[in-house]
């Protein structure tokens, strides 16, 4: 049986014992520790994963204009996509008022006010200080900005630097077979987690919220439609199945862990399966990873509004179009963990004068909420990927590629 048949299996049970949990009433947190397992297996992968393919791709691209273009276009492509994301969750919000009329009491709950860094600060912090801290830590940006460099260096040397360039691309392909170990175990991580979610959620909590969340998963899939759909077809020159059936593996695996983190070496190894080649994607992928969420920037704009109106304040067009700016700054400044979005909420609130209690309301199901941002969090960077890919002339056709 195949990889993506297996893990159905594993999801579709999932949500079986995720209801008998329910029902019967036992505890369905007994089985987190399995799904913790697998976000633990496959984000063991990430660092020296995107190291190694980010050093062997600089060094295999040695043309630093060619790498310019291609990070303009990306980080062009990334900014633009976010902004027409929360545009789009404001607007539906606007028009359909998720909030009014919800009666939620606020009583007793606080939550924890987070500063923001300044602009400065944040465009500082992308250079590590020292780069083996940068990746213990897991920090994508400053690894991403040494690797980069390191690999052209290591380019710049030509002969005397190949023994090296070959140990890192040997580093590459051996992280790549670990990450197929990993996802053998995949299948029951994504039972666990899923029965998990689907245990712990009742009817019950999710019903007065239930127009939120309706409204954030319309949204989503309206980003798929009118943003990435038409970006694949028409920049891509693919096929809205072929793509969408090439990312399966990572969608399902950020669907049921809600961290793009852990779904980043699928998402690689899936890009690259459609074509995108290893020097585009090694940066790309990683990139859009810390920089680049949708998913995140569309909820940020809904929930704002569905706090507003649950508040009873209104939200002018000054106060909107501040949202859209910290949405940008939120989505390059939170990383690939569950609940994320939450966490930088709170700047994107303080910035509109909006009650932070307000996050602690809808704190309760965002776990439905993050299983529609995380997919699509990964969708937009591989959307990306192919789309610079295909802009540069160098995607390969998916019939003509050997699998790996
Ligand atoms: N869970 C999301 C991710 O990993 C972040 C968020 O939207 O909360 O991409």
């Amino acid at each position: 049986m195949k990889l993506p048949q297996k893990l159905a299996i594993g999801f579709i049970l999932g949500i079986v014992a995720g209801l008998i949990f329910q029902f019967t009433g036992w505890n369905a947190k007994v089985l987190q520790p399995f799904g913790d397992l697998f976000i633990r297996l496959i984000r063991m992968v990430v660092v020296p994963l995107v190291v190694s393919s980010l050093i062997a791709g600089a060094a295999g691209m040695s043309d630093a204009a060619k790498f310019g273009r291609v990070a303009i276009k990306i980080i062009g492509y990334y900014f633009f996509t976010t902004a027409v994301a929360v545009t789009l969750g404001l607007i539906v919000a606007n028009v359909v008022h998720p909030g009014l009329g919800v009666t939620l009491s606020t009583e007793g709950l606080k939550v924890k006010e987070v500063t923001p860094p300044s602009m400065v600060q944040t465009l500082l912090n992308i250079v590590p200080i020292n780069p083996i801290e940068a990746m213990a830590k897991g920090e994508l940006l400053p690894m991403i900005f040494f690797a980069i460099i390191f690999g052209f260096a290591l380019s710049s040397l030509g002969e005397v630097g190949q023994p090296v360039l070959n140990f890192f691309d040997i580093v590459m392909n051996t992280m790549i077979k670990v990450t197929g170990y990993v996802m053998e175990y995949a299948p029951f991580g994504v039972f666990a987690l899923i029965a998990v979610t689907v245990g712990v959620h009742g009817i019950g909590v999710l019903l007065p919220l239930l127009k939120l969340i309706i409204v954030m998963y319309l949204v989503a899939l309206l980003h798929i439609v009118i943003v990435y759909t038409p970006f694949i077809t028409i920049v891509g020159k693919l096929r809205p199945v072929t793509f969408f059936r090439g990312v399966a593996e990572p969608l399902l695996v950020a669907f049921t862990t809600c961290s793009s983190a852990a779904a980043l070496p699928l998402n690689m190894r899936a890009v690259e399966r459609l074509g995108v080649p290893k020097s585009i994607s090694s940066f790309t992928i990683p990139l859009g990873n810390t920089i680049n969420m949708d998913g995140a920037s569309i909820y940020l704009g809904i929930a704002s509004i569905f706090i507003s109106e649950v508040f009873g304040m209104h939200l002018g067009l000054n106060q909107q179009l501040t949202i859209i700016l910290m949405a940008i700054l939120a989505s390059v400044g939170s990383v690939g963990v569950p609940g994320a979005a939450l966490i930088v909420m709170t700047m994107v609130f303080q910035s509109v004068g909006l009650p932070i209690e307000g996050i602690a309301l809808v704190a309760g199901v965002d776990r439905i909420l993050d299983m529609a941002r995380t997919p699509l969090n990964i969708l937009g960077d591989a959307t990306g990927a192919l789309v610079v890919a295909q802009s540069e002339g160098e995607l390969v056709k998916p019939e003509t590629k050997v699998s790996m």
